[in-house]
């Protein structure tokens, strides 16, 4: 990697590099310098194997499939096509990473563990970024502020290897008796993570388990594996033990469906579409796993008359254009307080007209392509079904072409004068797509904001204390962003309600999750 400038940092999380915008919107401050270089990272090239007890090894069925880049549609690596036969190998080296020398670490030792994980981290920062955006599409500011928002995120789970504990607990019972609570690691959790950012995502599942002495199984996208195999050679690196953390690519029918059945798994931490997710509910039920499920949202973003237009407009904006729509607590459905319709969709309208759309290793790239042809049609067909329903499209709508047409490249696109029972209001599209719905007064815009079958999350746009106050409150979701979007601190963390799951990420809960409780009376008598 060749960088002749310093890369800027812009939280993977959106945290506002103005106040309220969840994007670098003065390209002042991006300091990627446009002579940038990057190298085609030297992990890429030979076909990835899985990672099973330490070892990497072929598929029991020898199969591999290709993994492209979105940007331009080329083949990029090949991923071990993982099956039933490779998650019991992989179970099974969890396990016996459980039950062996890894249970008896002593706290400090998984935080020095982490916090060197942290520091290797940092080192291949770069490698990682680019890996991540040749794999799933987002633009380096994003990847390179996934690694920092990563680096944080340890460094929470870092402060959190001392919660396994043995606590005595006053009670009423008759006579001489002490209660002990213990807390103990829960076992071996399956991770099952989407592409729309597997860099960051695993981290939901890497950070408790190393914290509390767990192991786990990740079963990665399909579509975007390739730096989490190469995070997980830097965790060996590290010194994270053999069969701590154990890594099955294949497809979600195979590998997934078998994970997240499997007998020997205690809990499964899933991140993805509700339908899956039901699937893994379903097959979570032979041996009554845990389950901690990230779902599907399509999160209503209420702007109201008194708001500051100026940060609103992109805030709002960029809460659903990042990462090119694909996340799952995007603030799709826009309420816009009818009063200040008009000129709001005016300046949405011009503000994504200045979006630069491209491959996101180019330097000042603001959108990055969707992660596949599938989600391309996908994405399309919402545009269509959303003209065809009577929506009006005020801004882009079209797949992009010429040097981009070999990607998944389609134009930031505003619907308005959008019905809150619309498809493109209630399904989750997943793509950079806005449909601003008109609303009079505050009992209005939480009933229509609540007729979702999804929780995930919500904004409000206000200068007024007790709007943004009873709003926040109305609004049935984990998460609610006042004047700001899409921010997550690991320390305080995120969840859903609704069909967008539930278990909370994040906190001191999180970690609280994979421990499993146990009472001792003892009679003193
Ligand atoms: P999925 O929910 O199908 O995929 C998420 C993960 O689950 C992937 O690792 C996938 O494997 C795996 N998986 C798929 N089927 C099963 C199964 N039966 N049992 C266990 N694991 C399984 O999402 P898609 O990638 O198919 O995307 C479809 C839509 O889902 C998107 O358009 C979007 O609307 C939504 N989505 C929401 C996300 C969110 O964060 N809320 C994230 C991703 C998608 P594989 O990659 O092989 O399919």
């Amino acid at each position: 990697m060749a960088t002749a400038g310093t890369a800027s940092i812009d939280l993977f999380v959106d945290r506002p590099r103005q106040p309220g915008s969840a994007f670098p919107l003065n390209r002042k401050t991006m300091q990627t310098s446009a002579a940038t270089v990057h190298e085609r990272p030297a992990f890429l090239g030979s076909t990835k194997q899985l990672l099973i007890g330490g070892q990497w090894v072929p598929a029991a069925s020898g199969e591999a499939f290709d993994t492209f880049n979105p940007a331009d549609g080329t083949v990029i690596g090949r991923l071990a096509r993982g099956g039933p036969v490779d998650i019991d190998r992989a179970v099974a080296a969890a396990r016996a990473a459980f039950e062996g020398p890894w249970s008896r670490w002593k706290p400090i030792e998984r935080q020095r563990l982490l916090l060197r994980i942290n520091d290797l981290l940092l080192a291949h920062a770069e490698e990682l970024a680019v890996l991540e955006t040749m794999d799933m599409g987002a633009p380096l500011s994003r990847t390179r502020s996934t690694v920092q928002w990563i680096s944080q995120t340890i460094l929470h789970f870092a402060s959190c290897t001392g919660a396994a504990t043995t606590t005595t607990s006053s009670h009423s019972l008759p006579g001489e008796v002490m209660a002990l609570t213990h807390k103990t690691p829960l076992g071996v959790v399956g991770g099952i993570i989407p592409w729309n950012g597997p860099l960051g995502g695993q981290w939901w599942i890497l950070g408790p388990t190393l914290a509390t002495g767990c192991t786990c199984v990740l079963k990665p996208a399909e579509d975007a594996s390739l730096s989490v195999l190469r995070f997980a050679e830097i965790m060996a690196q590290a010194g994270v033990p053999d069969g701590v953390m154990n890594i099955v690519t294949g497809y979600g029918s195979e590998a997934g469906s078998a994970l997240a059945a499997h007998p020997g798994v205690d809990k499964i931490s899933f991140t993805g579409s509700t339908e899956t997710g039901r699937k893994i509910v379903a097959a979570s039920a032979g041996n009554l796993k845990r389950l901690q499920l990230e779902l599907g949202g399509k999160s209503p973003d209420i702007v109201f008359a008194d708001a500051d237009l100026d940060i609103a407009v992109p805030g709002a904006a960029m809460g659903v254009f990042s990462n090119s729509g694909q996340i799952c607590y995007s603030g799709t459905r826009l309420f816009v307080q009818r009063r200040v319709q008009e000129e709001f969709v005016e300046r949405l309208r011009h503000f994504s007209a200045g979006l630069k759309v491209g491959n996101g290793l180019q330097p000042d790239v603001d959108l990055g392509p969707l992660i596949s042809a599938r989600q391309l049609d996908r994405v399309m067909g919402y545009v269509k079904i959303g003209s065809e329903e009577g929506a009006v499209l005020a801004a882009g709508g079209a797949r992009l072409g010429n040097e981009l047409a070999n990607g998944y490249f389609v134009e930031p696109t505003v619907f308005s004068d959008v019905a809150n029972t619309m498809a493109i209001a209630r399904e989750e599209i997943f793509g950079p797509v806005i449909s601003v719905i008109p609303f009079d007064t505050v009992d209005e815009v939480l009933k229509m904001a609540n007729d979702s079958e999804f929780g995930l999350a919500g904004g409000v746009w206000t200068r007024d204390l007790s709007t943004a106050h009873r709003v926040s409150q109305g609004i049935r979701s984990g998460t609610v962003w006042v004047n700001c979007y899409g921010m997550v601190d690991p320390t305080v963390g995120f969840g859903g309600c609704k069909a967008s799951g539930y278990g909370w990420k994040g906190s001191t809960e999180h970690v609280e999750s994979f421990l499993q409780r146990k009472a001792v009376y003892i009679n003193l008598n």
